[in-house]
């Protein structure tokens, strides 16, 4: 596995005015390993991936994408990127398999229909290939919009709250999907509100609150170090 970090942000800085949603972030993720950022609402996690992702444009600091500057080449690393958003970003009126040769098409990738039914077996959704995505059942568009970030094959993939307001089954479904993309050697970012997911996914977590990184830890220093969900407990109140 290559030694050069999937990710790397040295300062990273975000403000909206006077207010500062991300304060000098440094941060490295490993190839391969699954981090999770863990922290409240508010906290700066679709800040920073936002920020990486090129939605939101930083203030300040450096991003580095398996080794190479956004600031100096801000296309090619970027095609190297997945990310599953929060929100439904996909168009109603197009169908699942036109949702997929858009981002095909977005990504500077040609129109791979193997590669379209591949990802859209892997996340069992083969059968939808044709329905608009407007019918799609919540837990489908959920799959459809994994299915929009990994098409062109991406090496560094962000899953921003991939369970927030999913049913136990579902969660546990696309638990086992993260766990495979990570066998297969994808890096994973993910955030969450949830120290349970954390403890479920990840090789090491990120706890942020208002806008600050406060530690990075091997899951198992962290769940010593603060005990069994004391840290959701501080967040929730
Ligand atoms: P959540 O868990 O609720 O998704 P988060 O950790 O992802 O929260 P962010 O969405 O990154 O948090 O927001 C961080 C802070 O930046 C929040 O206080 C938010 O209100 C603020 N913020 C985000 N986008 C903007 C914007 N466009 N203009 C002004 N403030 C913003």
């Amino acid at each position: 596995m290559s030694t050069t970090p999937a990710l790397e942000l040295q300062g990273l800085t975000k403000r909206y005015g006077n207010f500062t949603a991300l304060q000098s972030m440094d941060l490295t993720i490993r190839a391969g390993e699954i981090f999770a950022l863990l922290g409240p609402n508010g906290a700066g996690k679709t800040t920073m991936i936002g920020s990486v992702c090129g939605l939101v444009k930083k203030s300040a600091g450096t991003i580095r994408v398996f080794g190479k500057d956004l600031d100096r080449d801000s296309v090619g690393p970027r095609y190297e990127i997945g990310l599953v958003p929060q929100e439904i970003n996909f168009d109603p009126f197009f169908s699942v398999a036109e949702s997929l040769r858009i981002q095909l098409g977005y990504y500077g990738r040609p129109r791979d229909e193997a590669r379209i039914d591949e990802v859209l077996t892997a996340l069992n959704l083969h059968t939808k290939k044709d329905a608009m995505t407007r019918a799609l059942s919540g837990g489908m568009k959920r799959r459809l919009l994994i299915a929009k970030a990994l098409v062109h094959k991406p090496r560094l993939v962000f899953l921003d709250e991939p369970t927030a307001g999913v049913d136990v089954e579902l969660r546990r479904d696309l638990w086992n999907y993260v766990r495979k993309l990570a066998a297969e050697g994808t890096t994973i970012v993910l955030t969450t509100h949830y120290l349970e997911e954390a403890e479920e996914l990840a090789d090491r977590v990120g706890i942020i609150n208002e806008g600050k990184l406060l530690m990075v830890e091997d899951k198992a220093t962290l769940l010593r170090r603060f005990g069994e969900r004391r840290v959701v407990v501080t967040f929730e109140q």
